[in-house]
Order: structure tokens, then sequence, then C-alpha cells
């Protein structure tokens, strides 16, 4: 605080992305969260974009693993390794260990919590403390979670989906379903492979999902169909088809419903205050997942509340929970 340079970072430790945010610098690091692992010999073959490059690709030798699954650590060492690998490349390693903030979802246990700050801790923080990830989402995209108002984000990730009130620097109600991006890009892939019997994989699919899957069947008439490859379960050989993005739209349907419903349920539960002051000031939405196309238009639809995505969605939990770090002062104190 006096004249020492400040070695707080936060980590928005996504099960899709680790985005590292360094205090007074903002966002240093993006990368997949997937490790690399060779099989045999349990050592590290690479770390991030390299390694989700391998997934569905690897040899026998070798797994791309990714460590968190719906939001919460699955696999404890590969977390704690790419961590350690993330945090060295974000502080370079000769600085001293640093006080690290961590978001999770909001409906985790605190046996799922406590896994988190220990994974920080032996990954080299000096000490890790964690926020609620809709909360720092909330920051992250600019709302005024101190005022008396009531405010609410929606973090569409590619594990959870977490959807929060706030209201006085804390959250009013909230819900966490296990459902996001990853199943966006399942039930595309198992959609293709019962209309045309072809089997693609989770990277093909993601990549269709973000070129022309829309939350509109309606609106996905406008949009041009897309060349995929995939195996076919007929003959077992390659093949390449043209699928229309009404099929992709098609495809989704449920999880958009799903996702809906939770927005509406968490809607439900606060007092006619915060839900006047939802409908004054909309529904904002952070997350990857907030990309989709005419997914603004479909919720506002379902909800008759207007819908917003934030500037720089992938980045709000990362820069929500770098402000937060201010607090970590106070904290160490204790
Ligand atoms: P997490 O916090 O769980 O790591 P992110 O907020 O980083 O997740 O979002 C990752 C998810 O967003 C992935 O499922 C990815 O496929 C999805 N995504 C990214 N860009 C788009 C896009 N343009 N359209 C739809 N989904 C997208
Ligand atoms: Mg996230």
């Amino acid at each position: 605080m006096f004249g020492i340079r400040s070695n707080n970072i936060g980590i928005d430790l996504g099960t899709a992305n680790t985005i590292v945010y360094a205090e007074g610098k903002g966002i240093v690091l993006r990368e997949p969260s997937v490790v690399a692992k060779n099989t045999k010999t349990g050592e590290i073959v690479s770390v991030g974009s390299e390694a989700r490059d391998m997934i569905g690709r690897t040899p026998a030798s070798i797994v791309a693993i990714r460590p968190m699954k719906d939001g919460v650590i699955a696999d404890y060492d590969t977390t704690v390794a790419m961590m350690k690998y993330y945090i060295e490349k974000a502080m370079g390693k000769r600085s001293n260990k640093p006080y690290v903030m961590v978001c999770v979802p909001s409906g985790v246990t605190e046996v799922e919590k406590r896994a988190v700050i220990d994974a920080t801790r032996v990954a080299g923080a000096r000490d890790a403390y964690v926020i609620e990830e809709p909360f720092a989402a909330a920051i992250g995209a600019g709302l005024p979670v101190m005022d008396p108002t009531g405010s609410m984000v929606v973090d569409i990730g590619g594990g959870t989906t977490d959807v929060a009130t706030i209201s006085l620097g804390g959250i009013v109600s909230s819900r966490s379903i296990r459902l996001a991006g990853d199943k966006l890009d399942d039930a595309i892939i198992y959609y293709v492979r019962q209309k045309y019997n072809l089997l693609i994989g989770e990277r093909t699919a993601e990549q269709l999902k973000m070129d022309i899957a829309s939350a509109s069947v309606e609106a996905a008439k406008d949009l041009d169909d897309q060349t995929i490859r995939g195996r076919d379960l007929v003959t077992g050989l390659p093949k390449t088809i043209e699928i229309p993005a009404v099929d992709v739209a098609e495809a989704i349907q449920e999880v958009i419903q799903e996702i809906i419903t939770a927005i509406k349920e968490t809607l439900e539960e606060t007092s006619p205050e915060i839900a006047a002051d939802v409908i004054d000031h909309g529904i904002v939405l952070t997350g990857g997942g907030a990309q989709l196309r005419h997914l603004p238009e479909v919720i506002s639809d379902a909800t008759k509340v207007p819908v917003f995505v934030a500037s720089e969605p992938l980045d709000c939990v990362a820069i929500g929970t770098g402000e937060s770090l201010k607090s970590i002062d106070v904290m160490k104190k204790k």
C-alpha cells in the first residue's frame, strides 16, 4: 500500500477459460482451462490453448483434461498444476507470492469452496479468498452493486449459468444451474447425430455454435448454412455436410428454455421493489454464452424485461474479481 507494488491478483477460474487480473495492470492472461497430460508418466505436456487444440486429437499416451467441470474442481491435482502455471506466467517467477481472489459459482458447497481455496494456496498463493461469481460479474459489467437499487446479472459460462439479483452490496436471490455453453455443444452433437447420422467432435460443435447458432429458430432462417465434417455413423467414414442454421437453433432450444426458466424463477423470488428496479434497468448478460445470437431478444420476449449484453462479456468476472481485490487489504489485517 505504501509505495510497495501490489501483487494481488484476481483469477476467474472458469470451466472453459481462466482469466487473470493483476491489480494495477488489468487483465494479464486469458487461456482455456485445459491441460494435456502424458497418461503414462503423469507429466504435463501443455497448458492452455495449445492443450485445447489437442482435444479429440490426442494419441493414446496423451489426454487433454478440462479440470473444471460445472463450475467446480473436478480434477484437483490438474487444477493445481494449471493454476500454478498461470500464476507463474502472470506474475513472473521471481516475484513474491500473490494474494489471490478467486471466483466460485453462487451455488457451490462449503467443500467445493474449500477445495478452490486450498488449490489456489497449493498453486502458489500467499493466501486465497473467494468471491461469488455473479457478484463479480455484476461489478465487472459496471452495475451499481453497492447502491440501494436492484440489478440483475446472468452469467452464461461453459459449465454453469449463474443468475442473481443484487442490491446494497449483496446477492438478494440467485440460481446456479449446471447448464451453459457445454450443454449447448452437447445438444448440437446429439441433434446432428440423430438427424444426419453424423458424429461430430466437441470442438466442431462449439465452432458451429459460435459461427451460426441462434437462440431464435425464427431469426435463424436468415442465417447462412455451415459446412461441417464428422464421421458417418452408417459407413464409419469421414463425411462433409451442410448444416442449416435453423437446425442448430432447433438443437439448442431446450437448453435455452431452461436458462430462461432459471431467470424467471430468480425474478419471481425477488421483492416487488427489486423486480421493479430490474424492469427499469434491464437484465445484463455476461460470460461467453452471452454472445449467442439473438439471446437478448429471446430472453426479453420471455420475461418482458429489457436485456443487454455487457461490453467484453468474457472478461466481466475477471474484472469484477480484480476490482474486489481492494477489499483483500482489509481482510489481510484480520
Ligand atoms: P467459463 O466462465 O465457464 O470459463 P466463459 O464465460 O469463458 O466460461 O464462456 C465460455 C463459453 O462461452 C463456452 O461454452 C463458449 O463456447 C461460449 N462462447 C464463446 N463465444 C461464443 C459465441 N460467440 N456464441 C456462443 N457461445 C460462445
Ligand atoms: Mg465464468
